[in-house]
Parts: C-alpha cells; sequence; structure tokens
C-alpha cells in the first residue's frame, strides 16, 4: 500500500466561503450538544475521535485538491472526524443512534495506514452529564456495524451479567447484520438472539424515526429520517464521513465497500437535504454535525447550525 502523510497547513488562505464559514469547527472535534426539534429532543454525545488522512481517504485526491479545501485539516493535516452518537428523546422513551468506539486510544503508528490517531470512552460519561441512566435506552440502531458505531453497544454491563445496554432492541437492516462478523462476546450473542430487528427500508424503528436504506459504505448501510414538528433530520451515517464531500460526493472513499453505489447514494441524499425544512446530521462532520445542504448556483455547501439560537 501506499504511504500517504496528511497535508499540514500551508499559509495561503484558498478555502471556501463554506469553510469559512465553518471556521474552527471544521477542524475541531464536538462537544455534546443538544437540538429541540418538535417533540423529539437531539443531543450529541460524544465518545472520542478518529484523524483521517485525506489523501488516503480519499484516494483519487491529491495536494491540489487539499488546497482548495484547506480549511477542513487541522493543523498537522488531517481530516477530523467526531465519533459518538446521537440520543434521540421522546416523551420518555430513547432511543441511541451508534454508539461510539468504547474504551480506545490508538497512536497513529498503530492505526489503519489511512488514520491517525484513534480514541474513543466518553459516551457513557457523556449520556451521564446528559441526565439518563443507560437502562433508559430502549432501542439502539446502527447507521452500520464497523467499531466506531458499536463499541459500547458490546461492552458489559459492568453491575450484571448483561450487557451496558441491556434493555434495548438494537436495530440495523437485515442485511447489515447478514453481513457481520457476528457477536464480539458470549453475552452479546445472547442478547442478539432475542433483541436483534432486522429493519426495512421505511420501516419506523422509534416514534417518529424511519430506517433509510442507503448502501455503499457497506451493503446494508442505513440512514434514518426523524420527522418532527413539520421537519425532517436525516441521521446520515457514513454515507459522507465529512462535511467536504457535500462539495465533493464523487470522490471515491477507500474503505466504501461498493465504491460507485456509493456515490450514487451521496447524490440521493444530498437531494433529499435539498428538500425545504429537511436538516442533516453527519456523525463525522467535526464540529459542524447538525446543519443542512444549501445552494449557490450549481454548487452544493454544508451550512452548519449555528446554536446559537
Ligand atoms: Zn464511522
Amino acid at each position: 500500500m501506499v504511504e500517504h502523510a496528511p497535508y499540514p497547513q500551508q499559509p495561503d488562505d484558498s478555502r471556501t466561503a463554506a469553510e469559512a464559514t465553518g471556521g474552527e469547527r471544521l477542524r475541531r472535534i464536538a462537544p455534546a450538544r443538544t437540538l429541540e426539534f418538535g417533540e423529539h429532543r437531539l443531543t450529541y454525545l460524544p465518545d472520542g475521535f478518529v484523524q483521517l488522512i485525506p489523501g488516503a481517504w480519499f484516494p483519487e485526491t491529491g495536494g491540489a485538491d487539499w488546497q482548495r479545501h484547506t480549511g477542513h485539516l487541522d493543523d498537522a493535516g488531517y481530516l477530523v472526524a467526531s465519533v459518538g452518537g446521537l440520543l434521540v428523546e421522546h416523551r420518555g422513551r430513547a432511543l441511541l443512534i451508534d454508539t461510539g468506539y468504547g474504551p480506545r486510544r490508538t497512536a497513529p503508528a498503530d492505526s489503519y495506514p489511512f488514520l491517525g490517531a484513534e480514541e474513543g470512552g466518553r459516551l457513557p460519561a457523556a449520556l451521564a452529564a446528559h441526565g439518563l441512566a443507560p437502562g433508559a435506552v430502549d432501542t439502539v440502531a446502527f447507521t452500520h456495524l464497523h467499531e466506531d458505531h458499536t463499541g459500547w453497544a458490546f461492552a458489559p454491563d459492568p453491575a450484571g451479567p448483561g450487557l451496558l445496554f441491556g434493555a434495548a432492541r438494537f436495530v440495523t437492516s437485515a442485511t447489515e447484520w447478514q453481513g457481520w462478523y457476528g457477536a464480539p462476546s458470549p453475552a452479546a450473542a445472547r442478547h442478539l438472539r432475542e433483541h436483534a430487528v432486522g429493519a426495512a427500508d421505511g420501516q419506523e424503528v422509534f416514534p417518529g424515526v424511519t430506517a433509510w436504506n442507503t448502501p455503499g459504505h457497506t451493503l446494508g448501510h442505513t440512514s434514518y429520517v426523524i420527522s418532527s414538528g413539520g421537519r425532517r433530520l436525516v441521521v446520515i451515517g457514513d454515507a459522507l464521513h465529512s462535511a467536504v464531500q457535500v462539495e465533493r460526493p464523487d470522490w471515491r472513499v477507500l474503505v466504501d465497500s461498493a465504491r460507485d453505489v456509493s456515490v450514487e447514494t451521496r447524490l440521493r441524499i444530498l437531494r433529499e437535504l435539498s428538500v425545504p425544512d429537511t436538516l442533516g446530521f453527519g456523525g463525522h462532520f467535526a464540529d459542524v454535525q447538525f446543519g443542512r445542504v444549501v445552494t449557490d448556483g450549481s454548487q452544493q455547501r454544508w451550512e452548519a447550525l449555528d446554536h446559537q439560537g
């Protein structure tokens, strides 16, 4: 495999308008943050982060591409990806979409050649700070079953023989379950025998939340559409890993199972996000996770919610 280095920041300032708008938020990980959304309360629970090496993650891109999108890169030249889960609360019930890495700290030298450092471990504390016990989560839904999305789902309950989220049904598409390597522990296998749900395209998995098949990153990859108060919010999952892909959905991704299918899926998601009163949540989108797609002429870009008002 070709060795890729990150692209350290250049002193010139050729960032696009979207990057200037996002500013530092494009280059840092997201804190815990709540969005009141109709009858739903949406809270990002941070677990950690992963650094993506841009020219390796998008193998068809080079330094000239990143000169044009330099605002997305941190000072060391990495694309910054937040890792965590989205808590969805509705009338006393709680759904958690994706569960972060779980405890982990991996140095760049010990990571995959397309990654820098990986770190997880904060999600239970973020949930506690929000005032919720893991046992109050009745549904865990996965966009897909990669380790930065399933970590805490299969963690043991420190107080008992089961899992930390042992009161929850575990939901993802049937295709995603079928393509999985399998339960990582006997406790996880026991839990899944009774509590695994394979959601169909369009199926409601929680009040106001439906599954949406968005294959490509994995064959069973699933986004979730939250409808509330006359608006919709699309939980994008890893169909897009970075806000830069709103501008360049055509960039193929090294780790996608079906790279060309992913391009089609990204275009489909961006069309959906262009419908009025539709927001998006990109879990890996640095500190610009909640936002919308806006169109300037022929160019689309990501506009983060400012969370100020
Ligand atoms: Zn991911």
